[in-house]
């Protein structure tokens, strides 16, 4: 068992080429059977890719073999099975969507460790903590007293500061994302709107929750892979924030409605899925233009 990882990996870099990357990249990747995505831009590399311990060791070397990319910080952990079903290797204009193409990255917030997040909930210091993801993200799992804004997509990040955070200004504020990509982008529009006390989560929710499960995080966290949500905490109160759209059980499962013209994402526990057969309605139910896979 865990003969496979899946990692984590993105680095804003300038890159000459990035078409050309994409495509050699492709090659390789089904050359040695990885799987997953991967993003390049001229901003940088962005993916998340699934493969047997030995691949994925080859990979590392190969992604940290171009010049610029050998510091890469890599987020791993551990799996019985690939958690991708296919290798999507993709040209972006930016590795993260955005309309944040021009705030610079050097004005970053500062990098809190997850060791100096965890002390300061411990020590109860005076922050503001917020939630740098979409809605449907936020919704199964979150950091204890986070604001999390019922965000579509990144894109209104700016919006979220300038009209919700402002009030905030003077506070000490921590932002976080899954992996820190996003937190690099949404600190560094805040600091540039006059925010003073900026700190960006340092590997993100990925790097907290290996180090201090049952703490401060609570549910699961959502992963945009074949497992869909991943459930660090083993104490029952801290296992799930969220409810079944249908019966109300706690937990941290959802389902994209597989009718694909609804294609909603809703929160559900396994037995209300296959119950619903993994639809969001009656109507959806009796869609003819349904998916015709089941995952999970
Ligand atoms: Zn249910
Ligand atoms: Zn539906």
């Amino acid at each position: 068992m865990n003969s496979y990882k899946v990692i984590l990996f993105y680095k804003y870099i300038d890159i000459e080429n990035p078409a050309e990357m994409v495509e050699q990249h492709l090659g390789w990747c089904l050359e040695n059977d990885i799987r997953g995505r991967v993003f390049f831009a001229k901003e940088g590399v962005n993916g998340t890719v699934s493969g047997t311990t030995e691949n994925i060791v080859k990979y590392k070397k190969h992604l940290t073999s171009f010049p610029g990319f050998e510091d890469i910080r890599f987020k791993e952990d551990n799996s019985n099975e690939h958690t991708f079903k296919k290798m999507h290797v993709r040209l972006k204009n930016q590795i993260v969507n955005g309309e944040l193409n021009d705030v610079s990255l050097t004005n970053g917030g500062k990098r809190l460790s997850p060791e100096e997040l965890f002390k300061f909930y411990e020590e109860q210091k005076d922050f503001v903590i917020v939630d740098a993801r979409n809605w449907y993200e936020s919704k199964i799992g979150k950091f204890r007293n986070a604001i999390t804004p019922p965000m579509k997509n990144f894109r209104e990040w700016k919006k979220v500061v300038d009209e919700d955070l402002k009030k905030y200004k003077d506070k000490t504020v921590v932002t976080y994302c899954t992996g820190g990509i996003r937190c690099e982008k949404a600190s560094a529009y805040m600091i540039e709107q006059g925010f003073k006390d900026v700190y960006q989560l340092d590997g993100g929710i990925f790097n907290y929750i290996k180090k201090f499960p049952d703490t401060h995080w609570q549910g699961g966290m959502f992963v945009f892979d074949e497992r869909r949500v991943v459930n660090p905490n083993s104490n029952e109160e801290l296992k799930h924030i969220a409810e079944c759209h249908f019966c109300g059980k706690p937990t941290s499962y959802y389902i994209n409605c597989h009718n694909l013209d609804c294609d909603r994402i809703i929160v559900s526990c396994h037995e209300c899925k296959v119950e619903n057969d993994y639809c969001c309605s009656v109507e959806c139910r009796r869609s003819p233009n349904r998916r015709n896979v089941y995952h999970g």
